[in-house]
């Protein structure tokens, strides 16, 4: 692997308190790693050099939370929604009889497209959940897929009740002969924690069941309306509470007293015109606070990382500065990753680089494409 040193960086966010953000500054990464970090003068020599020309460089964004393995198309559904009709959640099961229906190549083609998709707005690593298959043999290919594409993948079984079952019958199908058959392919296990889907006991019972097999908690929680999964998460301790849309004071001064990271889904009250969570409400009181897309074809089909970003500044209350935070290095925390979501020395070589002067254009200038290019484990993954 041979080495590389960006320089001429305007602006570069380390994402490190004691480095900070830095002007002029140059990145020398090598093996896949960040192996130095300083002003542009002094940049050591590597094999090959890149002027980013004053262009800003920040870490990759981490995207904790997206559905991607699923088939059919709900662009109906959505028009339907904009025209009136109440977003329920119900259409969860429209997605399940397509993806059962579908081929596991079909799946595979899906999925990398969507990963290539974020890729080239900036996304270097990204969670894959299962969630739309529902039966043992469905729930384990979907993970099969997913795993092809990242290492973080998450086990949602309990996503819905599916037809011709009770959610007590289900739920006891999760914790065990699915789970059994999903675990292998995991890294994660999810409920979702909402009226209509799974109550506080079967939640509980399908995230203890998954901490017992080795997989890491996370939580769809307090997104349609307040209930107890964020609790549920800090008791757990979970690694990410995600929604968190309708949070009571408890809510959130459990968040702030835990290491149990927020994740926000914008995309989702964008995609539904729902209420946003407050950003605001929940960094003043000490949580951390990750943002992600949520990808998903019924209430969120978005891959952009930018399009959170610009959302979390002017509906949820984050400065430009926070927003980037939490949607690279929150969303290592809501993973518990310590090698992404910085550029300090060591950390994996996963950065971005802006056609912009400064980070704050991903919330300046939403809508319009700014990565130039994308370097994911120290290579080149794509470039303009
Ligand atoms: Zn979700």
């Amino acid at each position: 692997m041979t080495s590389v040193v960006l320089t001429g960086i305007g602006e570069l966010t380390t994402n490190d308190p004691s480095l900070g953000t830095l002007a002029d500054a140059a990145v020398v990464l090598d093996g896949g790693r960040v192996a130095w970090v300083g002003p542009t003068a002094d940049a050591p020599p590597a094999d090959r050099a890149f002027d980013v020309d004053g262009g800003a460089v920040v870490p990759g964004f981490v995207d904790p939370h997206a559905h991607l393995v699923f088939a059919g198309d709900r662009s109906a559904e959505f028009a339907a929604r904009m025209a009136g009709e109440p977003y329920t959640g119900g259409g969860i099961r429209t997605t399940v009889a397509a993806t059962r229906a579908a081929g596991d190549d079909h799946l595979r083609a899906t999925v990398g497209r969507l990963v290539t998709e974020a890729l080239r707005q900036g996304t270097t690593t990204i969670e894959i959940k299962s969630g739309y298959g529902l039966s043992v043999a469905d729930e384990e290919r979907s993970l099969r897929v997913a795993r092809e594409f990242t290492d973080e993948t998450t086990f949602l079984g309990a996503h819905v009740v599916p037809d011709g079952t009770d959610a007590d019958s289900y739920t006891a199908l999760v914790c065990g002969e699915m789970l059994t058959a999903a675990a292998p392919h995991a890294t994660w296990v999810d409920v979702f924690c909402e009226r209509g889907a799974f109550d506080g006991a079967q939640s509980e019972a399908v995230l203890r069941a998954g901490i017992a097999a080795g997989l890491g908690a996370r939580i769809h929680a307090n997104q349609l309306g307040p209930g107890p999964g964020v609790r549920l998460a800090v008791s757990l301790g979970a690694a990410s509470a995600d929604h968190c849309t309708h949070l009571s004071r408890a809510d959130v001064e459990a968040l702030a007293g835990s290491d149990t990271v927020a994740t926000l889904l914008p995309g989702a009250e964008f995609a539904t015109r729902s209420p946003y969570p407050d950003a605001r409400v929940l960094v003043d009181a000490g949580a951390t606070v990750a943002l992600a897309t949520d990808c998903n074809p019924g209430s969120s089909y978005t891959s952009s990382m930018p399009f959170c970003i610009a959302l979390a500044v002017r509906e949820m209350r984050m400065t430009p500065a926070e927003a980037l935070w939490s949607a690279t290095m929150g969303g290592a925390k809501a993973l518990r990753r310590t090698d992404i979501g910085h550029l300090r020395t060591g950390a994996r070589a996963d950065l971005v680089v802006l056609d912009a002067p400064s980070a704050v254009y991903l919330a300046y200038r939403p809508g319009v494409p700014l990565v130039r290019a994308v370097v994911r484990n120290g290579e080149f993954a794509w470039q303009r």
